[in-house]
């Protein structure tokens, strides 16, 4: 997401770079190649006008022209522009005081609302709520049985109207969910309502109409990323028809330029509260506009990724690793593998590393990091006997070749690996003897 507005980011500030002033042309040059990025990225002609226009007006007030550092100065003007058209402030979820928080969803068909639905679902799930799934779109075949069958894959219950008792009213139905809600003690109630493949009245009046029953506590505007300019277009006919609290992007894993999360905030005044990039349903966060301006300028975006990491680890299992170490100095390829089943549970490589800092050079690398190679690691170590994997030095030539073949990998794969180990435990030990060095050994390079 964001590479080409990155790249060009980038280039821009890096011919600024190592000028003691900016001139009037330095700044004109630089506005006019900031312009350019933003049409690019496919954001809203109204927004970069406005944008250009503060980076401009900033970049020639006393800010910049008494900077140390000028080029710094104007990144700094950027991020903070960035972080405004994107919203500002990270708007969170408003709950109930009493009975359950109601969450309705608005959108267009295929904008992933049902997948979306079950991923908040279970976000909600994962901070200890108890939350329900309303089935109200009763337009589209089959969407009550994908919203069923999304609910089972994260465990949380839906509501759906009876088979067989005809097509049923949308209304009735979210009106009934939030009374069983009240029965079954679920705190929050989320509403998936019907969505057709182009912005209509009725649909408008429908989703008014379910609004206007369960007055809920927030509406959420879902939208495909993908579609770019169109989804600022549809934001701004939903925001007419039936008004929302917070806009929720789907898809930012396949929206390459970004120019639907950079414009949507400013012209809706709405903010994006949720953002969701991936089919698997834990590809899906908070949105945050500092962070996400941090990443388009390749400052990393460190706090997602501890945020992150501290989800994934078992901390029981890391303790227990750490204490183990720390009174044997004992460390197997049993814990080699756990550690990096552990990392693997953050995401793919590439997306971890992209999250860090000054990564954007490397971004070909990432692109290109086979992830298969954990799945091999895996399966060579797993063709193991307890034995060999307890204590390694037992693995001679003839267990090699039969690892390799266990594995479906060569000899040389196996002995790789072997050599990595020991390295990676000869550094676990010495840095439990010296208390140093944070790092992760065994990371294959
Ligand atoms: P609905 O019609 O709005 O309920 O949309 P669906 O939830 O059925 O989603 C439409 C399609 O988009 C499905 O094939 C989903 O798997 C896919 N999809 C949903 N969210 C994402 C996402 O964040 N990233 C990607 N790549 N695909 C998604």
């Amino acid at each position: 997401m964001f590479a080409t507005l990155s790249d060009r980011l980038a280039d821009t500030f890096k011919n600024l770079r190592g000028k003691g002033r900016l001139s009037e042309a330095d700044i004109d040059a630089t506005a006019r190649e900031i312009r350019i990025a933003l049409l690019e990225a496919d954001v809203a002609l109204p927004v970069v006008k406005e944008f250009v226009a503060a980076v401009k007006e900033r970049a020639r007030g006393e800010e910049v022209s008494q900077a140390l550092n000028p080029a710094q100065q104007i990144v700094k003007i950027v991020n903070e522009e960035l972080v405004n058209i994107l919203g500002g402030e990270t708007r969170r979820l408003r709950f109930a005081k009493t009975g359950p928080t109601v969450i309705m969803l608005a959108g267009l068909q295929g904008a992933g609302k049902t997948t979306l639905a079950a991923k908040l679902a279970l976000w909600l799930k994962e901070q200890g709520r108890t939350p329900m799934l309303v089935a109200a779109d009763l337009q589209r075949p089959n969407a009550v049985q994908q919203l069923q069958v999304n609910g089972d894959r994260v465990g949380v219950p839906v509501f759906a109207p009876e088979p067989g008792n005809g097509v049923g009213d949308p209304v009735s139905v979210a009106r009934a969910s939030v009374e069983e809600a009240k029965r079954k003690l679920h705190d929050v109630v989320i509403i998936d309502t019907a969505g057709r493949l182009g912005v209509d009245a009725e649909l408008m009046k429908q989703a008014a109409d379910i609004r206007d029953a369960v007055r809920p506590d927030e509406v959420l505007f879902v939208v495909d990323a993908m579609i770019g300019q169109d989804a600022v277009t549809t934001a701004q006919m939903f925001l007419d028809g039936v008004g929302y609290d917070g806009v929720v992007l789907t898809k930012l894993d396949g929206d390459a330029r970004g120019g639907a999360a950079l414009s949507i905030a400013s012209i809706t005044g709405k903010p994006v509260m949720f953002a969701s990039a991936g089919e698997k349903m834990t590809d899906f966060d908070l949105f945050h506009p500092d962070r996400m301006a941090g990443r388009i300028l390749d400052m990393g975006d460190m706090l997602t990724l501890i945020e992150q990491a501290e989800k994934a680890f078992d901390e029981e299992e890391s303790r227990k690793a750490a204490e183990k170490l720390a009174t044997t100095g004992d460390f197997t390829l049993d814990d080699f593998l756990t550690q990096m089943q552990q990392i693997r549970k953050l995401g793919s490589m590439s997306k971890i590393m992209g999250m860090l800092p000054g990564m954007g050079q490397f971004r070909e690398q990432l692109d290109n990091f086979d992830e298969r190679e954990i799945d091999r690691i895996q399966a060579i170590i797993q063709s193991m006997t307890p034995a060999e994997r307890a204590n390694p030095k037992l693995i001679d030539g003839s267990r090699r070749a039969r690892i390799a073949k266990g594995s479906g990998r060569q000899v040389s794969d196996v002995n790789q690996l072997v050599d990595r180990f020991f390295e990676a435990r000869k550094m676990m030990q010495s840095m439990m003897r010296g208390g140093g060095v944070p790092g992760m050994p065994g990371m294959p390079g």
